[in-house]
This record gives C-alpha cells, structure tokens and sequence, in this order.
C-alpha cells in the first residue's frame, strides 16, 4: 500500500564477506531503483570488528554505511523491500549474528515507535551500536532514536569500536 506522504528512514548496511564495499556499494544503488525508496544521503564506508556472544573479532571484520532514504512504503513494504535486495545479493540466512554478504536492518521510521513479529522500529540494538551510530552522524549529526534520546549522547556510551576506511 503507497502513502501519499514520504517519510524518512534511517538505514543501516553492514557486509563482511566478499568485497563488502562493492555490494554495499550495489545494495545503495538497488534500494534507490525501488519504486517507492529515494536515497537521500550516503554516509562514509567505517569498518568494525565482527560481533557475535561467542566473542569479538571471531569473523571477518565489517564494512558498515547508514543511508538516508526518503520512502513512500508502509514500514513493513519497506522491510520486505530490503529484505528482497538482500536476497539479490546473495544474503543466506543460516545462524544469527553469522557472517553475511549484506545486512539491511531499519534503523528508524520518522519518529514512529512501532512492534510486531516481523518488525521493531527503532530497531532495538541500534543505539548501542558505534557502527550505527558513527555513519549517522556524519550525516545528521542532530539526530535522535525515539526513546533513546539524541545520537551525538548515545555515540559516548555505545560499546564496541568503528573506525572511517580510508
Ligand atoms: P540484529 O537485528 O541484531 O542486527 P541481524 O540483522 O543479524 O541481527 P537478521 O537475521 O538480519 O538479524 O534479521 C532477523 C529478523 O529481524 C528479520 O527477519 C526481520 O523480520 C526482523 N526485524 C525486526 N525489526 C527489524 C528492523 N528494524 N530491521 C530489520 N529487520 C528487523
Ligand atoms: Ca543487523
Ligand atoms: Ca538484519
């Protein structure tokens, strides 16, 4: 179903297999080819160590961007939508927190607070997660997670470490 409104999401791309920045690269310009999605801003490619509750650092190292798209797709179109060009990409869901080809997870919907099986908006790990929260804030620095308060506060206590590829 289209909404007439466009709303701005927040979203979050991860790869750590392959060349990770090409299918990220491929990942942006597919997301913009969806009727419906319009990519806004592009943060830079930052790199993070691999997480899982075994540990850190167990698998390859992550390349990470958050783009800013503008869309008229209902949250859970958009969730489909994603997930469709993660499947293009060739993303197996095998175990959780696995390595993968690409990761789309959606960070924040407008200022919605929204949950039901398939979809929790904000996404309920990103405002602990440097890889997230460094890439957008180079692109809105002002920004806030509803229920969680203003990314640049978040940015000082989010655990785990990103760093700008060059
Ligand atoms: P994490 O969510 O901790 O980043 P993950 O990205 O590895 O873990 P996935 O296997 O990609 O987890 O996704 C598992 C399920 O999470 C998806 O099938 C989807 O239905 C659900 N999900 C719930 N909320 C969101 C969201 N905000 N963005 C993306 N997927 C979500
Ligand atoms: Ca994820
Ligand atoms: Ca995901």
């Amino acid at each position: 179903m289209r909404l007439q409104l466009e709303r701005r999401a927040v979203l979050s791309l991860g790869a750590n297999l392959g060349d990770r920045v090409a299918t990220i690269d491929a990942a942006v310009r597919a997301l913009d080819a969806i009727d419906g999605i319009r990519v806004l801003l592009r943060s830079s490619a930052w790199e993070s160590p691999s997480w899982h509750p075994d540990g850190e650092g167990l698998s390859p190292d992550y390349v990470n961007i958050v783009v800013i798209v503008g869309t008229t797709l209902e949250p859970i179109d958009l969730l489909d939508a994603v997930q469709a060009v993660e499947t293009a990409l060739g993303r197996e869901r095998s175990q959780r927190w696995g390595s993968r080809t690409i990761d789309i997870d959606i960070v924040a919907i407008g200022e919605m607070e929204h949950a039901e099986d398939r979809l929790v908006i904000p996404h309920p790990r990103a405002h602990e997660r440097q890889f997230v929260l460094q890439p957008w804030l180079e692109v809105d620095p002002r920004a806030s997670i509803p229920g969680h308060g203003p990314i640049a506060e978040l940015a000082e206590y989010a655990h785990g470490d990103a760093w700008k590829l060059p």
